[in-house]
């Protein structure tokens, strides 16, 4: 799940919700109805006018109906989006920045220094350009509240969110490196950015447990069902692939409880099996042998297809 920070705002200059020239026009000729009927009313009471207007009670969206079905209140937003704020700064800006100050033991001035670059983050120094004491010393990001099973040390929290916005906009690490030789800014190593990944996915994993159990406990609660009973509920399926127009190798189905409309169940769709394709090139598939492998081959369940076989 990747998190949005409480501080995005919509990009200006893009307009969501376009109006038609037809529904410009129909909306010009109602405003110009009502200034002439607003002409011929008369004047409101001016007691009544000063009383505030009650704004009507937002009904509540779909999501916050399923989540309030949830027997955990926690919130899943990001607890620390708001430390979680970076700036993007030219290098010439920082020497403007030092340029008053000096050593606090020989008053010379101070040069800037980049030390132990990790990705996106890296310690930035002052030091004093003549006796080289170290004047101030900073990582220039935080590094995230939890440890991970992979280091000692948690990672930089630059770090992590960028491999989940390159992941969230299909860019990947491709994204990332073509980001650093764009605006000359070192980028993080393909070995670091699978660790992330590897981390990523066993939070998500964590995460869908989690939330999948909590909507199933839900759906019981609704149905009146024991913990071990079995749930009398309809459910519809719906599904998705990766790309649209049915090109994608990849996509995702769900059961959903149709009374409460939470996702209980789901499975994620494969054409594709790489063990298929590697024997596929280098066999006759029409042949006896490959289709005595193939049968094995689905035997022992190593295909990775499972939907709408290939062959
Ligand atoms: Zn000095
Ligand atoms: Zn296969």
């Amino acid at each position: 799940m990747h998190n949005i920070h409480s501080k995005w705002k919509k990009p200006s200059g893009v307009n969501y919700r376009c109006r038609s020239a037809a529904g410009k026009a129909g909306a010009a000729a109602r405003w110009k109805k009502n200034l002439s009927t607003q002409v011929l009313e008369p004047e409101p009471n001016p007691v009544e006018a000063d009383e505030p207007e009650v704004e009507p009670e937002p009904a509540p969206s779909a999501s916050s109906k399923k989540l309030d079905l949830f027997s955990s209140k926690e919130d899943l937003s990001n607890p620390d989006a708001d430390e979680d704020e970076f700036y993007l700064i030219h290098k010439s800006t920082i020497p403007e920045l030092l340029n008053k100050m000096k050593c606090h033991i020989c008053a010379s001035p101070v040069k800037f220094l980049t030390t132990d670059v990790q990705g996106f983050a890296w310690t930035l120094v002052i030091q004093c350009s003549a006796c080289e004491e170290i004047v101030g010393k900073a990582n220039s990001s935080p590094r995230l509240k939890k440890t991970c099973s992979s280091s000692s040390r948690p990672p930089f929290t630059i770090n992590r969110r960028m491999v989940e916005a390159f992941i969230s906009n299909g860019l990947g690490h491709a994204g990332v490196q073509k980001l650093g030789m764009e605006i000359g800014m070192s980028v993080m190593k393909e070995s670091p950015w699978k660790r992330h990944l590897r981390e990523i996915e066993e939070d998500n994993v964590k995460l869908k447990e989690r939330i999948l159990g909590e909507a199933r406990e839900a759906v019981r609660k609704v149905h009146n069902c024991p913990p071990d009973g079995i749930v009398e509920n309809t459910v519809s399926v719906d599904g998705t692939w990766h790309r649209p127009g049915r090109v994608s190798l990849h996509g995702a189905s769900f059961l959903i409880d149709f009374e409460t409309g939470l996702v209980i169940d789901y499975e994620v769709l494969s054409k594709y099996c790489h063990i298929c394709v590697m024997k596929r090139a280098v066999s006759d598939v029409n042949s006896k042998e490959f289709k005595e492998w193939f049968e094995q081959h689905m035997r022992m369940r190593e295909c990775q297809v499972n939907t709408l076989h290939l062959y």
